[in-house]
């Protein structure tokens, strides 16, 4: 940690300038642009990003289109070694990362050191499968023993969207999978942390990726993100956000007079935690507060909804408010911080309203305190509440708010099919010593990822692929070994 904390102290004063890098020319010069402020202290300027808008989305794409006959044919092991060398120039870069990921996101140093970590893991996995796997032609032998090959090429122009929340990790992660599978890529960042994203694609041209091969688009959804949904050169996307934007995707796509691409969404979830009476209740607490309150509630995984058996939830709960009383919420860049800021006033407003709202119609358990150091920047203070039922709840409140319901033993069933009966399907903890409860759980519940007796937080590359179901995603897992193959098209030779 204090080496990273020395690199944050090195890039306090720096200025980042970021713009659409279009066959590898920066555009600084555009009609609108945007001034990166510190979540944490919005007087702190951090730079500017010129933004593009839909001409130069549509000039992206068709740069990317032009590139792509001489990407798709290399060796996919040829374009492995870029991305390998993409990896090693984010390690070499590791503290000016870790400063800008700090700056730009608000996010923990711990948080910006884990967030390039992950990053380069993607990195390396995707290019090592894609070596693997997508090098020679692979044989099959068929039941009348006659053998025909396989091989996997890109599909042509994909577009790639992301959000704030892994900025560098999920960014990278969706533009090296297709290109290491052989598409040429338009990207489009969140607006909000553009300058990363910058950054990342630099580094890429650097490592030897083709100008053509990729391009950077950053801009707000419905201005940049749109066009490059609806222009039918574009042959797949990969998105990452929140189900309403998946959705509006999905509508922008249907509607396109053109062949249907592949659509690869990683979206939004509700997700809930059941605790029945044989959970240690230090070992939930625990994992409770870290599940909800880490990264200040903006993990897509994070904790919203913990159902506790009614047994123990009066301890449970007493242990909660006893945690959540020593939380230290303040400046990301100490040590002792737990929670910092959300990402920007308007998460905050949107908070803020939902936590207003349930004042008047739940019970308020606790509610973490804000130090003085929080006044110039987006804080919301990690707030618990009981509330009577997980209906009251319409949408996903992506910040740290934790929502508690008691629950009789007679009624774990429907307090299953409750939370499967929101639609969505990422997370669900549970914590439980019976083996028998907590397979049951596992086997009825409709999630993509199931933590037992552990926190909610975290996926590993290669090892825990993450994705959801329903409203929270159509899968492939990133990170897994499925991932890949849906940026590639499979040709038969007979
Ligand atoms: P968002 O949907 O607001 O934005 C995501 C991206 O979509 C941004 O780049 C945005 O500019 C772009 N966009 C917005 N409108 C668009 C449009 N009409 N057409 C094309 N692009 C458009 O999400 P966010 O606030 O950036 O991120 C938070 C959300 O992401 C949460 O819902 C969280 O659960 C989800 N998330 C999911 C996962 C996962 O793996 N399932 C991971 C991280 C985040």
């Amino acid at each position: 940690w204090a080496p990273f904390a020395a690199s944050v102290a090195k890039f306090a004063e720096h200025q980042w300038q970021a713009g659409p890098i279009i066959n590898g020319e920066v555009r600084t010069e555009t009609k609108q642009g945007f001034d990166v402020k510190a979540p944490y202290d919005r007087r702190e300027a951090v730079g500017h990003v010129a933004f593009a808008d839909a001409e130069i989305a549509a000039e992206a794409i068709s740069v990317a289109e032009q590139a792509y006959p001489e990407w798709s044919t290399r060796p996919a092991s040829e374009r492995a070694v870029c991305i390998q060398r993409l990896a090693d120039l984010l390690e070499d870069n590791l503290g000016e990362l870790v400063a800008l990921c700090h700056r730009e996101a608000g996010k923990t140093i711990q948080d910006s050191i884990d967030e390039v970590r992950e990053a380069v893991d993607f990195c390396r996995y995707y290019a090592d499968q894609a070596s693997v796997n997508f090098s020679q032609p692979k044989a099959v032998t068929g039941f009348d023993g006659n053998v025909k090959q396989i091989s996997y090429q890109g599909r042509g122009v994909f577009t790639c969207i992301s959000p704030w929340n892994f900025p560098l990790a999920i960014f990278l992660g969706q533009v090296s999978a297709a290109l290491v599978a052989g598409n040429t890529v338009v990207a489009k960042p969140a607006e909000q942390t553009s300058l990363i994203a910058f950054r990342a694609i630099e580094m890429m041209l650097e490592a030897g990726v083709p100008a053509g091969a990729v391009q950077l688009v950053p801009g707000r959804g419905r201005e940049v993100g749109a066009p490059l949904t609806s222009d039918v050169r574009i042959t797949g996307v990969a998105f990452t956000g929140s189900t309403e934007t998946a959705q509006a995707i999905n509508r922008s796509l249907a509607a396109r007079d053109c062949a249907p691409v592949p659509f690869i969404a990683e979206t939004g979830g509700q997700n809930a935690m059941i605790v029945d009476s044989t959970a240690l209740p230090e070992q939930v607490v625990r994992d409770v507060v870290r599940s909800s309150f880490a990264s200040a509630g903006q993990r897509c995984s994070a904790l919203r909804v913990l159902f506790i058996q009614q047994d123990i939830a009066d301890r449970v709960i007493s242990l909660i408010k006893g945690a959540m009383a020593e939380l230290s919420v303040g400046r990301p860049q100490l040590h002792s911080t737990d929670v910092g800021p959300v990402i920007d006033l308007t998460a905050r407003n949107k908070l803020m309203t939902h936590i207003q709202s349930l004042k008047n119609q739940a019970k308020l358990v606790a509610q973490a305190k804000l130090d003085d150091s929080c006044q110039h920047g987006d804080f919301v203070a990690p707030t618990a509440f009981e509330i009577p039922s997980i209906d009251v709840l319409k949408n996903e409140n992506f910040g740290p708010i934790l929502h508690i319901v008691r629950f009789k033993a007679s009624e774990l069933d429907q307090v299953i099919d409750q939370i499967n009966n929101t639609g969505f399907g990422l997370t669900m903890g549970v914590h439980s010593r019976n083996e028998r409860t907590y397979t049951h759980i596992e086997r009825r519940a409709r999630v993509g990822n199931c933590y037992i007796n552990r926190d909610q937080v975290g996926a590993v590359v290669g090892v825990q692929p993450f994705g959801g179901q329903g409203l929270s995603g159509t899968g492939p897992k990133a990170g897994g070994p499925h991932y890949l193959y849906r940026f590639t098209k499979d040709v038969v030779e007979a």
